[in-house]
């Protein structure tokens, strides 16, 4: 439901009005924020009409009701005299519902949403946007709090002050107090009349009703917060913050709730693990996200918080604004050299300087250089901004929040802080090293130090440090929660990337045959990828095609070097996870044609955009209940949004020129005539590129992905209409059992082998054959060797995988198909 304020956001520059206004929507979805930047014909300015334009239609949708109005932020002067004068041309009545305040853009556009979210009134709003970050006593400059060490960090607050309300408790969020649990405390605190911090003890805490102050302390699941407020309402609030942290700010379910706080990690290996901490000998269950299998003793990454120069004294704010463009400048000369570069690391700098680009970073840290405030503690306090908000979603967007954090510390770096974990080759050389997150520069100076395998604590598969440590070929466990920050240092573990466990201090026994197993792969590994390169036939000659999945240029060549014999699943969207905005039909086609490129005349399957579920883009603002795993997802998606996925099409049909055979393949298909209706599609792409006299190549073949039961039950019907299925066994999973895949809660139930799932498949297996259908499998479940056997036994006519997995299951299928 639309609040009675609403917010319109000018800026000199297109993409910083929408960058900020992606900002503030992030925490107060439900308030109507419109973003002005840039002239008339996309130059560097203002538009009269068009603020005018935003300003009526805000108050037309905020309706006539006394209190329904309209903030106006703005982040230059002449931005502000563009808006003067279009107030001056509304009707009284109108103007007089219409404020012009001055104020930090970016902060000052998040709390003004976060309070409109509430339901306050255009005053109320525009007074918390004047006040964002405005000195307050016992808090730092800019209302940010220090970093723990930070000398400053410390003193005043612990004076006690009289009327003063205390307490602690502990954070129970599972990704901490981010962006969404710092709004609802926001929003709570407005409720009382009281001023109302939170913080770690001793800190002066940040103001409750600043969402990015709170978020930008970075408290992390475990980590003890004290809240303290003055004020007549002081006891009640400081009750009410400790009632909805319990809670978990509206986060946890009631049973989290009931079963007491977690253990408390808070984390970073800043906190050496405590001695008496370690876990009974046992196994620790994560995700394998880059083969192998080692024996090794544990050591711990150290990472201290940046040491950051205090913030105080005389800055020259333009003098101190050179020297951070200047940093940046150097970073992103640094990467990209790397990104010229070969192998995964170059995709990856690629991203990173796209990233580093970001005008929300730069424009945040920009709002906070001030005399006060040197060019570091600005830098490190618009990452850590940028991070949290990052952290907050889901998987891929989640799993960049630690690139930012990696970019942030390599700029601190250029500026001269020492910001980067030290390690020393002689302390990992040969060990298993257990962090609570690794960077992806991490990755590339560990393998240089020699370490035998990554045991994570958070992370995932599609992490930057995951690819770089499979291009590495670099063991890596991912999600084995807080728990392996418990192992100490020096003690033996079995970390086995092929299951997602690792042994924690097993018996003498178990590490000697773990030591033989190990030997025994790495030579079976070393036959399977001599042998890679060579087709599979079965018995009667028939060949088996052993493909790969691929997101990108750096695993197109990883595939290749794999020996796949084709792609049978190119992720597109992994093209657009960093982007702020999805790019056009010409950037699409040039990227996508350098990803085919790569393969020679290897066959691909190009995916349409699967977006929604557990794909949320920056780049597309989605809501993660309407675009959840049951919602507007995948297909649906592209339907509802036409000219997205025409952009696309002709994208793809452009980039197929001259490559080698594409076929087209929707994802997330429930339907005969959702099929019918994206075949039709792919033709009038076709038609117009022909029409137009444009270079393109039409695809062998259509056909769509089965992940929805629908679709596998009535796969008759569906063949009917394409030219081949492939099965997306990691949806169809989650979907058969009713399992979410990226929930950890019903992990247990999310079992791509079920029988349930088998049987399944084998009514799909069955129809598509009858129909004479070309049917792969491209879920995880094609690279496990048993399944692949099974699969191909029950008449799959291809198998398509990470391609770290290509060389295993081409030998399983090899020794295992009579
Ligand atoms: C699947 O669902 O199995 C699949 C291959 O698609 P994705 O993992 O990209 O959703
Ligand atoms: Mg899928």
């Amino acid at each position: 439901m639309a609040t009675p304020v609403g917010l319109v956001l000018v800026a000199h520059v297109a993409t910083l009005a929408e960058g900020v206004r992606t900002l503030a929507a992030q925490m107060a979805p439900e308030v109507d924020i419109r973003a002005v930047g840039g002239t008339d014909d996309g130059g560097v300015g203002t538009s009269f009409d068009a603020i005018l334009a935003a300003v009526t239609s805000v108050l037309a949708e905020a309706g006539p009701d006394e209190g329904a109005g309209v903030v106006v932020l703005y982040d230059l002067g002449s931005a502000q005299l563009t808006a003067e004068l279009v107030l001056e041309t509304l009707d009284p009545d109108q103007a007089d519902r219409v404020l012009l305040v001055d104020a930090p853009l970016v902060e000052g556009a998040v709390a003004a949403a976060t309070t409109a979210a509430g339901g306050a009134g255009p005053a109320e709003v525009a007074a918390e946007a004047r006040a964002a970050y405005a000195p307050t006593a016992g808090a730092s400059m800019a209302g940010m709090p220090e970093s723990p060490e930070s000398p400053e960090s410390r003193g005043p607050a612990e004076e006690p002050v009289e009327g003063e309300e205390r307490a602690r408790t502990t954070l129970r969020n599972p990704a901490g107090l981010h962006a969404r649990p710092a709004a609802a405390l926001a929003h709570l605190v407005r409720e009382y009349d009281a001023r109302v911090t939170v913080g770690r003890p001793g800190s002066p805490g940040a103001d409750a009703a600043g969402v990015l102050t709170v978020v930008a302390q970075g408290l992390r699941v475990g980590a003890e917060i004290e809240v303290a407020a003055t004020g007549p309402d002081a006891r009640a609030a400081v009750d009410a913050v400790l009632a909805l942290a319990d809670a978990g700010f509206g986060e946890l379910d009631e049973e989290m709730s009931a079963a007491g706080p977690p253990v408390p990690p808070e984390p970073s290996a800043r906190a050496e693990p405590a001695a008496s901490a370690a876990p009974e000998p046992g196994t620790l269950r994560g995700v394998g996200a880059s083969a192998g299998l080692v024996v090794a003793p544990a050591r711990h990454l150290r990472r201290t918080e940046p040491r950051l120069p205090p913030t105080g004294g005389t800055h020259d704010p333009m003098a101190e604004r050179r020297r951070l463009a200047a940093a940046v400048e150097q970073v992103d000369a640094e990467l990209g050299s790397r990104a010229a570069g070969g192998g995964s690391g170059a995709d990856i700098a690629g991203a990173h300087q796209a990233m580093l680009a970001d005008p929300a970073l730069h424009a945040g840290a920009e709002a906070k250089l001030d005399r006060a405030t040197p060019a570091e503690v600005a830098w490190w306090r618009s990452v850590l901004e940028a991070r949290d908000l990052l952290a907050g979603g889901a998987d891929q967007v989640a799993e960049r929040a630690v690139d930012v954090e990696d970019l942030g510390r390599a700029v601190l770096g250029a500026l001269g802080v020492d910001a980067r974990p030290s390690v020393r080759p002689e302390d990992v050389s040969g060990a298993v090293v257990v962090a609570e997150e690794v960077f992806p520069s991490d990755v590339a100076a560990l393998g240089e130090a020699g370490v035998a395998g990554l045991a994570v604590a958070r992370g995932g598969r599609t992490s930057h440090a995951a690819i770089l440590a499979r291009g590495l070929d670099l063991p890596m466990v991912v999600r084995l929660g807080p728990a392996v920050l418990d192992v100490r240092d020096g003690t033996p573990v079995v970390l086995d990337a092929r299951t997602g466990q690792v042994r924690v201090d097993p018996p003498e026994s178990e590490l000697s045959a773990a030591r033989q197993a190990a030997r025994d792969l790495a030579a079976d590994r070393e036959r399977a990828r001599a042998e890679a390169a060579s087709t599979v036939v079965r018995a009667d000659g028939t060949p088996v095609t052993v493909s790969a999945n691929v997101g990108g240029t750096a695993e197109a060549r990883a595939a290749v070097a794999a020996g796949a014999d084709a792609v049978g699943l190119l992720r597109t969207e992994l093209l657009y996870v960093d982007r702020p905005r999805l790019p056009g039909e010409d950037e699409q086609a040039e990227e996508l044609g350098e990803v085919l490129a790569e393969l020679g005349d290897r066959r691909a399957v190009v995916r349409t955009l699967d977006v929604g579920g557990d794909k949320l883009l920056p780049a597309l603002d989605l809501d993660p209940w309407r675009h959840g795993p049951l919602g507007l997802r995948g297909l649906r998606y592209a339907f509802a949004h036409p000219d997205l996925l025409r952009t696309q099409l002709r994208a793809v049909l452009r980039a197929a020129y001259g490559r080698g055979e594409v076929w087209l393949m929707a994802p997330m298909v429930t339907t005969a005539a959702e099929a019918r209706r994206f075949r039709l599609l792919v033709e009038e792409a076709a038609r117009e590129l022909a029409a137009e006299g444009t270079a393109f190549a039409r695809p062998a073949k259509v056909g769509v992905m089965v992940e929805v039961p629908a679709a596998a039950l009535a796969a008759d019907e569906i063949c009917a209409e394409v030219d081949f299925v492939s099965v997306g066994s990691n949806d169809l999973t989650q979907y058969v059992m009713a399992a979410d895949r990226t929930n950890d809660a019903v992990g247990d139930l999310y079992q791509p082998g079920h029988e349930a799932v088998w049987r399944l498949l084998a009514t799909l297996v069955d129809a598509a054959r009858a129909a004479g259908r070309h049917v792969a499998v491209c879920g995880e479940l094609a690279g496990e060797p048993d399944a692949a056997v099974r699969l191909i036994r029950m008449g799959v006519d291809e198998l398509s995988m990470t391609p770290s997995a290509v060389p295993d299951v081409k030998a399983a299928l090899r020794g295992r198909l009579g």
